[in-house]
């Protein structure tokens, strides 16, 4: 790619390795994964963003997904605006804090209390760390399931990848993780119920919590199959663990009431953020009353947070979900990414490439194999070179994708047919570019 002298992204990346690691503030944006250099983004609106050289894109990550609504949508600004006029910060309760936690409530039937946090990560750790205060009838226990492939935020317990035998704990999988931790995280694979069955045979009365996501999200896009989730619904119910859905990514995203409405299934406790915030520093854990009411100040464990609640992020997660409640949201929030995914599987076919692509609400996956995966194996074996020389027409052809393989994909509601047209335009000039 371009890297003149003209190139405000490149000046600016070589400038920002001077003063911050990587020169990322978080480490997918390095564009490490696809090489090149990434785009330093300066002002975004509905669908789009524009780079420092003043390049528009059509934006396909939406802010790793809070960005529902497109890009400064007039009434989220307004939101927040009128909020900031009456202060930034107060450090004591507030009644949009009361009015968000009964909207969430509202939406989202399994949960019956539901705490504001600032970080999906922090969320995640924080209802790890109820459940494992809360489970085995309060006494509390140690040891907890995750997949290989989901991503619940950096938290250490939830940094951890396969031990050497699949019913033994994990490894850290990042450094300056303790082992001593990790060894009480035991990491199976997704969508295998057998493994699930066989773990819970294993270490069921020690079990605190089994957390996952219901689609996940961070390995492209994984449908759970339902006898996966079933499985898991019914050995932590026999075993008094704590059921916990990560819908950080899915929640107010594949559909109003998450994943969890679209599979029927009920988890104990749901973790939140991204759309809930709709660009802002918000997120949230909650669930079952006599879950909850373990969390300081009524119970042991303690959680906190200095900006929890924030008036003005919550102004804007207030304001968005707002929106999402509009008649026909989802539906045609649902139309237009099927719509994209088979754009895009159309202008793949005359090159005989082995592509194909799925989609669940304003969610969705792309994938260089002929099927669509089912696993992490599946996801792992698909083809990343191809992928990364499409990222790249596509990137040089103003449509920004996911810098990586391996993660999802989100369309706005300001994603409209002709923007959608205009991508499957683009599409068929990579395809031919890629296919040769
Ligand atoms: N859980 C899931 C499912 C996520 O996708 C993410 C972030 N992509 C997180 C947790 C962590 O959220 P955050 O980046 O806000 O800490």
């Amino acid at each position: 790619t371009m890297s003149t002298t003209a190139d405000r992204n490149q000046q600016l990346f070589d400038r920002a390795q001077r003063s911050i690691p990587g020169g990322v503030n978080s480490p997918v944006r390095a564009f490490r994964s696809v090489g090149g250099t990434p785009r330093f983004i300066s002002r975004a609106k509905g669908p789009h963003f524009w780079d420092e050289n003043g390049t528009r894109y059509i934006d396909y990550i939406g802010s790793w997904g809070p960005m529902i609504v497109g890009h400064t949508h007039p009434a989220v600004v307004a939101a927040m605006q009128a909020a900031i006029e009456r202060g930034l910060s107060y450090g004591a309760p507030t009644a949009a804090e009361v009015e968000m936690a009964e909207e969430i409530i509202k939406l989202v039937p399994s949960i019956e209390q539901v705490r504001l946090v600032s970080s999906g990560t922090e969320a995640a750790m924080s209802a790890l760390r109820l459940a494992r205060g809360a489970a085995g009838d309060g006494k509390g226990r140690r040891k907890i399931i995750k997949f290989e492939g989901c991503y619940h935020g950096h938290a250490d317990s939830l940094l951890v990848k396969a031990g050497s035998g699949l019913l033994t704990f994990g490894n850290p999988s990042s450094a300056g993780v303790p082992a001593e931790i990790t060894q009480h995280t035991l990491v199976l694979d997704y969508n295998d119920p057998q493994q699930l069955e066989d773990a819970f045979k294993a270490h069921g009365d020690d079990i605190a919590c089994v957390m996952v996501e219901v689609i996940a999200g961070n390995m492209n896009l994984v449908r759970a199959t339902p006898e996966f989730l079933q499985t898991m619904r019914r050995l932590c119910t026999q075993h008094g663990a704590i059921l916990a859905f990560d819908e950080v990514m899915t929640g107010f995203r594949v559909a109003l009431g998450g994943a969890q409405s679209i599979y029927g299934i009920e988890p104990d406790l749901t973790v939140l953020g991204k759309v809930i915030g709709g660009g802002m520093p918000v997120a949230a854990f909650g669930g079952r009353k006599d879950v909850m009411k373990h969390l300081a100040p009524l119970g042991g464990v303690y959680q906190a947070g200095t900006l929890s609640g924030n008036p003005v992020a919550v102004a804007c997660g207030m304001a968005t979900l707002k929106l999402i409640q509009a008649p026909g949201f989802y539906q045609r929030l649902t139309a237009q990414t099927s719509a994209l995914i088979d754009g895009l599987v159309a202008a793949a076919k005359p090159h005989g490439l082995a592509f194909c692509g799925d989609s669940v609400g304003g969610m969705f996956g792309i994938y260089f194999a002929s099927a669509v995966p089912q696993t992490y194996a599946q996801i792992m074996a698909t083809d990343k070179t191809r992928f990364n020389a499409f990222f790249h027409a596509m990137l040089d052809r103003g449509v920004y994708l996911a810098p990586s393989a391996y993660e999802a994909g989100f369309v706005s509601a300001a994603h409209d047919e002709q923007v959608i047209a205009a991508t499957v335009a683009a599409a068929q000039d990579a395809f031919a570019a890629v296919a040769g």
